[in-house]
Protein backbone atom coordinates (compact mmCIF):
# COMPACT_ATOMS: atom_id res chain seq x y z
CA UNK A 1 0.00 0.00 0.00
CA UNK A 2 1.14 3.50 -1.05
CA UNK A 3 1.33 6.44 1.58
CA UNK A 4 1.62 10.34 0.84
CA UNK A 5 3.13 12.53 3.40
CA UNK A 6 3.47 15.77 3.73
CA UNK A 7 6.35 17.53 5.36
CA UNK A 8 7.23 13.93 6.81
CA UNK A 9 3.70 13.90 8.23
CA UNK A 10 1.50 11.15 6.82
CA UNK A 11 -1.64 12.50 5.29
CA UNK A 12 -4.85 11.73 7.00
CA UNK A 13 -7.84 11.80 5.08
CA UNK A 14 -10.25 15.22 5.69
CA UNK A 15 -13.28 13.00 5.98
CA UNK A 16 -13.30 8.87 6.39
CA UNK A 17 -12.47 7.27 3.23
CA UNK A 18 -13.33 3.65 2.39
CA UNK A 19 -10.81 0.83 4.52
CA UNK A 20 -7.48 0.52 2.54
CA UNK A 21 -6.61 -2.38 0.76
CA UNK A 22 -6.13 -5.90 2.80
CA UNK A 23 -2.85 -6.96 1.90
CA UNK A 24 0.38 -6.54 -0.37
CA UNK A 25 1.40 -4.13 -2.50
CA UNK A 26 -1.87 -2.62 -3.28
CA UNK A 27 -3.25 0.51 -4.76
CA UNK A 28 -1.75 3.45 -3.81
CA UNK A 29 -3.22 5.42 -0.55
CA UNK A 30 -2.80 9.16 0.39
CA UNK A 31 -3.66 9.61 3.52
CA UNK A 32 -4.31 13.10 4.63
CA UNK A 33 -2.93 15.27 7.54
CA UNK A 34 -3.88 17.83 9.51
CA UNK A 35 -7.18 18.20 11.31
CA UNK A 36 -8.75 15.11 11.70
CA UNK A 37 -8.31 13.22 14.54
CA UNK A 38 -5.69 10.20 14.70
CA UNK A 39 -7.27 6.84 13.91
CA UNK A 40 -9.20 8.28 11.14
CA UNK A 41 -8.87 5.19 8.34
CA UNK A 42 -6.35 6.49 5.41
CA UNK A 43 -7.82 7.05 2.11
CA UNK A 44 -7.19 4.75 -0.70
CA UNK A 45 -6.59 6.78 -3.04
CA UNK A 46 -5.58 5.19 -7.11
CA UNK A 47 -5.58 8.36 -8.45
CA UNK A 48 -4.66 12.33 -8.27
CA UNK A 49 -5.98 15.31 -10.24
CA UNK A 50 -3.48 18.08 -10.94
CA UNK A 51 -5.13 21.82 -11.54
CA UNK A 52 -2.69 23.30 -14.08
CA UNK A 53 -2.45 26.85 -14.42
CA UNK A 54 -0.50 28.30 -10.95
CA UNK A 55 -0.41 24.87 -9.62
CA UNK A 56 1.44 22.62 -11.97
CA UNK A 57 2.86 25.82 -14.33
CA UNK A 58 4.03 29.33 -13.29
CA UNK A 59 1.10 30.56 -16.10
CA UNK A 60 1.43 33.96 -13.99
CA UNK A 61 3.89 36.11 -16.84
CA UNK A 62 1.80 34.88 -19.29
CA UNK A 63 -1.26 35.84 -18.12
CA UNK A 64 0.03 39.31 -16.96
CA UNK A 65 0.91 39.61 -20.52
CA UNK A 66 -2.36 38.29 -21.60
CA UNK A 67 -4.17 40.91 -19.32
CA UNK A 68 -2.63 43.90 -20.16
CA UNK A 69 -2.95 43.44 -24.00
CA UNK A 70 -6.67 42.85 -23.39
CA UNK A 71 -6.51 46.32 -21.65
CA UNK A 72 -4.99 47.94 -24.56
CA UNK A 73 -7.08 46.69 -27.01
CA UNK A 74 -10.06 47.51 -24.84
CA UNK A 75 -9.04 51.23 -24.44
CA UNK A 76 -7.99 51.15 -28.17
CA UNK A 77 -11.52 50.24 -29.27
CA UNK A 78 -12.58 52.69 -27.03
CA UNK A 79 -10.90 55.57 -28.53
CA UNK A 80 -13.31 58.24 -29.76
CA UNK A 81 -11.30 61.97 -29.47
CA UNK A 82 -12.16 63.71 -26.23
CA UNK A 83 -13.51 60.49 -23.96
CA UNK A 84 -10.49 60.30 -21.92
CA UNK A 85 -12.56 60.31 -18.44
CA UNK A 86 -14.12 57.41 -19.80
CA UNK A 87 -11.12 55.96 -21.12
CA UNK A 88 -9.61 55.98 -17.82
CA UNK A 89 -12.58 54.62 -15.99
CA UNK A 90 -12.73 51.51 -18.64
CA UNK A 91 -8.79 51.05 -17.67
CA UNK A 92 -9.46 50.84 -13.55
CA UNK A 93 -12.49 49.26 -13.85
CA UNK A 94 -10.73 46.40 -16.12
CA UNK A 95 -7.02 46.32 -14.21
CA UNK A 96 -9.56 45.41 -10.99
CA UNK A 97 -11.45 43.01 -12.57
CA UNK A 98 -8.53 41.04 -14.13
CA UNK A 99 -6.47 40.97 -11.12
CA UNK A 100 -3.88 43.14 -12.67
CA UNK A 101 -2.03 44.69 -9.38
CA UNK A 102 1.81 46.49 -8.68
CA UNK A 103 2.25 42.98 -7.24
CA UNK A 104 1.73 40.92 -10.24
CA UNK A 105 -1.78 38.78 -10.94
CA UNK A 106 -3.84 38.42 -7.95
CA UNK A 107 -4.19 34.69 -7.90
CA UNK A 108 -7.71 34.28 -6.94
CA UNK A 109 -8.54 36.82 -9.86
CA UNK A 110 -10.79 35.95 -12.36
CA UNK A 111 -7.49 35.94 -14.59
CA UNK A 112 -5.59 33.26 -12.88
CA UNK A 113 -8.98 31.01 -11.59
CA UNK A 114 -11.46 31.48 -14.32
CA UNK A 115 -12.19 30.29 -18.15
CA UNK A 116 -11.78 32.69 -21.02
CA UNK A 117 -15.99 32.85 -21.37
CA UNK A 118 -16.14 34.51 -17.96
CA UNK A 119 -12.92 36.80 -18.39
CA UNK A 120 -14.81 38.04 -21.73
CA UNK A 121 -18.11 38.44 -19.44
CA UNK A 122 -16.22 40.42 -17.25
CA UNK A 123 -14.72 42.65 -20.08
CA UNK A 124 -18.16 43.82 -21.52
CA UNK A 125 -19.60 44.37 -18.35
CA UNK A 126 -16.65 46.41 -17.79
CA UNK A 127 -17.79 48.68 -21.01
CA UNK A 128 -21.56 48.24 -20.34
CA UNK A 129 -20.24 49.85 -16.76
CA UNK A 130 -18.92 53.10 -18.75
CA UNK A 131 -22.10 53.22 -20.66
CA UNK A 132 -22.03 50.75 -23.72
CA UNK A 133 -25.05 49.24 -24.49
CA UNK A 134 -24.33 45.52 -23.99
CA UNK A 135 -24.63 44.15 -27.63
CA UNK A 136 -22.05 46.51 -28.72
CA UNK A 137 -19.98 45.66 -25.46
CA UNK A 138 -20.18 41.91 -26.30
CA UNK A 139 -18.94 42.56 -29.98
CA UNK A 140 -15.81 44.63 -28.74
CA UNK A 141 -15.07 42.06 -26.13
CA UNK A 142 -15.19 39.32 -28.78
CA UNK A 143 -13.35 41.03 -30.90
CA UNK A 144 -10.47 42.13 -28.42
CA UNK A 145 -10.16 38.61 -27.36
CA UNK A 146 -9.69 37.06 -30.81
CA UNK A 147 -7.29 39.90 -31.26
CA UNK A 148 -5.13 38.86 -28.12
CA UNK A 149 -5.64 34.91 -27.72
CA UNK A 150 -2.11 33.89 -29.42
CA UNK A 151 -0.69 35.36 -26.16
CA UNK A 152 -2.32 32.26 -24.54
CA UNK A 153 -0.95 29.27 -23.90
CA UNK A 154 2.84 27.43 -25.33
CA UNK A 155 2.60 30.06 -28.10
CA UNK A 156 3.17 32.94 -26.04
CA UNK A 157 6.55 34.51 -25.29
CA UNK A 158 5.85 33.54 -21.65
CA UNK A 159 5.81 30.13 -21.93
CA UNK A 160 4.50 28.69 -19.14
CA UNK A 161 7.38 26.65 -17.19
CA UNK A 162 6.39 23.78 -14.51
CA UNK A 163 6.92 24.82 -11.23
CA UNK A 164 9.99 23.21 -9.11
CA UNK A 165 10.17 19.64 -8.86
CA UNK A 166 7.02 18.66 -10.56
CA UNK A 167 8.89 16.24 -13.11
CA UNK A 168 10.43 14.40 -10.32
CA UNK A 169 7.28 14.33 -8.20
CA UNK A 170 4.97 12.69 -11.30
CA UNK A 171 8.20 10.37 -11.77
CA UNK A 172 7.55 9.52 -8.13
CA UNK A 173 3.62 8.82 -8.69
CA UNK A 174 4.15 6.96 -11.70
CA UNK A 175 6.72 4.60 -9.83
CA UNK A 176 3.72 4.47 -7.72
CA UNK A 177 1.43 3.40 -9.60
CA UNK A 178 -1.05 6.48 -9.02
CA UNK A 179 -2.91 7.60 -11.61
CA UNK A 180 -2.71 11.17 -12.59
CA UNK A 181 -5.38 13.67 -14.53
CA UNK A 182 -5.41 17.52 -15.43
CA UNK A 183 -8.69 19.45 -14.33
CA UNK A 184 -7.92 22.55 -15.55
CA UNK A 185 -10.37 25.56 -17.95
CA UNK A 186 -7.63 25.85 -20.08
CA UNK A 187 -8.77 24.55 -23.51
CA UNK A 188 -7.49 21.04 -24.38
CA UNK A 189 -5.34 21.84 -26.77
CA UNK A 190 -3.26 23.81 -24.52
CA UNK A 191 -3.29 21.72 -21.56
CA UNK A 192 -1.81 18.44 -24.20
CA UNK A 193 0.81 21.50 -25.15
CA UNK A 194 2.10 22.00 -21.83
CA UNK A 195 2.42 18.06 -20.91
CA UNK A 196 3.76 17.39 -24.34
CA UNK A 197 6.48 20.44 -24.05
CA UNK A 198 7.68 19.23 -20.48
CA UNK A 199 7.49 15.34 -21.60
CA UNK A 200 4.60 14.70 -18.95
CA UNK A 201 2.39 13.06 -21.10
CA UNK A 202 3.57 9.47 -20.57
CA UNK A 203 2.28 10.64 -16.54
CA UNK A 204 -1.41 11.42 -17.14
CA UNK A 205 -4.05 8.89 -18.30
CA UNK A 206 -6.86 11.57 -18.83
CA UNK A 207 -7.65 15.51 -19.06
CA UNK A 208 -11.17 17.34 -17.83
CA UNK A 209 -10.81 21.12 -20.18
CA UNK A 210 -12.44 24.54 -20.78
CA UNK A 211 -14.09 22.25 -24.08
CA UNK A 212 -15.65 19.62 -21.51
CA UNK A 213 -18.95 19.52 -19.51
CA UNK A 214 -19.56 21.35 -17.17
CA UNK A 215 -16.23 22.78 -16.50
CA UNK A 216 -14.46 23.80 -13.22
CA UNK A 217 -15.56 24.45 -10.50
CA UNK A 218 -18.69 22.03 -10.52
CA UNK A 219 -18.54 19.08 -8.85
CA UNK A 220 -19.57 17.20 -11.84
CA UNK A 221 -16.15 18.01 -13.21
CA UNK A 222 -14.57 15.95 -11.09
CA UNK A 223 -16.58 13.15 -11.53
CA UNK A 224 -16.53 13.72 -15.22
CA UNK A 225 -12.66 13.00 -15.33
CA UNK A 226 -12.59 10.39 -12.76
CA UNK A 227 -15.08 8.43 -15.52
CA UNK A 228 -12.33 9.04 -17.97
CA UNK A 229 -9.72 7.77 -15.69
CA UNK A 230 -11.90 4.94 -14.29
CA UNK A 231 -11.47 5.56 -10.47
CA UNK A 232 -14.23 6.93 -8.05
CA UNK A 233 -13.80 10.44 -7.22
CA UNK A 234 -13.22 8.78 -3.33
CA UNK A 235 -10.38 7.63 -4.42
CA UNK A 236 -8.57 10.39 -5.37
CA UNK A 237 -6.52 13.53 -4.19
CA UNK A 238 -7.01 16.36 -5.85
CA UNK A 239 -4.25 19.61 -5.90
CA UNK A 240 -5.12 23.11 -6.97
CA UNK A 241 -4.08 26.76 -5.96
CA UNK A 242 -7.48 28.27 -5.79
CA UNK A 243 -10.35 28.10 -3.35
CA UNK A 244 -12.67 27.21 -5.95
CA UNK A 245 -10.65 23.95 -7.03
CA UNK A 246 -10.82 22.79 -3.73
CA UNK A 247 -13.76 23.38 -2.42
CA UNK A 248 -15.28 21.63 -5.66
CA UNK A 249 -12.78 18.98 -4.10
CA UNK A 250 -14.60 18.37 -1.22
CA UNK A 251 -18.20 18.52 -2.63
CA UNK A 252 -17.35 16.08 -5.15
CA UNK A 253 -16.31 13.64 -2.50
CA UNK A 254 -12.46 13.64 -3.14
CA UNK A 255 -11.14 12.56 0.22
CA UNK A 256 -7.38 14.19 0.13
CA UNK A 257 -7.25 17.80 -1.09
CA UNK A 258 -4.32 19.89 -0.66
CA UNK A 259 -3.12 23.51 -1.68
CA UNK A 260 -0.41 24.64 -3.69
CA UNK A 261 0.97 28.00 -2.74
CA UNK A 262 4.46 28.65 -4.64
CA UNK A 263 2.72 29.02 -8.44
CA UNK A 264 2.44 33.04 -8.10
CA UNK A 265 4.25 35.78 -6.83
CA UNK A 266 1.48 36.68 -4.58
CA UNK A 267 0.41 33.45 -2.40
CA UNK A 268 -3.60 32.54 -3.05
CA UNK A 269 -5.52 32.67 0.18
CA UNK A 270 -6.47 29.23 0.65
CA UNK A 271 -9.22 28.15 3.38
CA UNK A 272 -6.68 27.10 6.54
CA UNK A 273 -8.26 23.56 6.93
CA UNK A 274 -6.53 22.72 3.80
CA UNK A 275 -3.51 21.15 3.81
CA UNK A 276 -1.06 23.24 2.01
CA UNK A 277 2.31 22.92 0.31
CA UNK A 278 5.17 25.40 -0.84
CA UNK A 279 7.48 22.51 -2.65
CA UNK A 280 6.87 19.52 -4.09
CA UNK A 281 9.48 17.75 -2.58
CA UNK A 282 7.57 18.53 1.19
CA UNK A 283 4.94 15.60 -0.49
CA UNK A 284 6.70 11.95 -0.30
CA UNK A 285 5.49 9.03 -0.93
CA UNK A 286 5.75 5.67 1.29
CA UNK A 287 4.66 2.11 1.35
CA UNK A 288 3.60 -0.10 3.85
CA UNK A 289 2.33 -3.21 4.52
CA UNK A 290 -0.60 -4.17 6.51
CA UNK A 291 1.49 -6.76 8.77
CA UNK A 292 4.52 -4.82 8.58
CA UNK A 293 4.12 -1.09 8.83
CA UNK A 294 4.90 2.07 6.85
CA UNK A 295 8.55 1.69 4.46
CA UNK A 296 9.75 5.11 3.85
CA UNK A 297 11.53 5.99 0.41
CA UNK A 298 11.08 2.20 -1.09
CA UNK A 299 8.20 3.43 -3.77
CA UNK A 300 10.05 3.33 -7.21
CA UNK A 301 9.87 -0.46 -8.40
CA UNK A 302 8.32 -1.34 -11.79
CA UNK A 303 6.54 -3.77 -10.07
CA UNK A 304 4.80 -1.57 -7.52
CA UNK A 305 3.16 -0.02 -10.58
CA UNK A 306 -0.41 -0.17 -11.97
CA UNK A 307 -1.13 -0.45 -15.25
CA UNK A 308 -1.78 2.48 -17.17
CA UNK A 309 -2.30 3.85 -20.67
CA UNK A 310 -0.52 7.42 -20.68
CA UNK A 311 -2.81 10.61 -22.19
CA UNK A 312 -3.49 10.74 -25.67
CA UNK A 313 -5.71 12.92 -27.75
CA UNK A 314 -7.78 10.16 -27.65
CA UNK A 315 -8.54 10.26 -24.28
CA UNK A 316 -10.98 12.25 -24.43
CA UNK A 317 -14.85 10.98 -24.57
MG1 LIG B 1 -5.01 27.29 -10.89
Amino acid sequence: MVHLNLGGEPLRAWHAGPEPAAAGSGPATLVASGAEPAGVAPAEIKAVLFDKDGTMSHSEPMLEALATARVFRCLEALDPQGQQQRREALEDLLRRAYGLTPAGIHPASITAVASRGHNLIATATSFAMVGLGWPEALAISEDVFARTDALHGQGSQHRPQATDGLADLLERFSAAGLRCAVISNDHEEGIHDFLAIHGFQRHFQAIWSAEHRPCKPHPDAVHGVCRELGIAAGHCALIGDANSDLRMARTAGVPVVLGYRAGWRQPPPLDPDVPQLQHWSELTVSHSHPDRGVSMGTIGSADDAIGSQPVSDSAKA
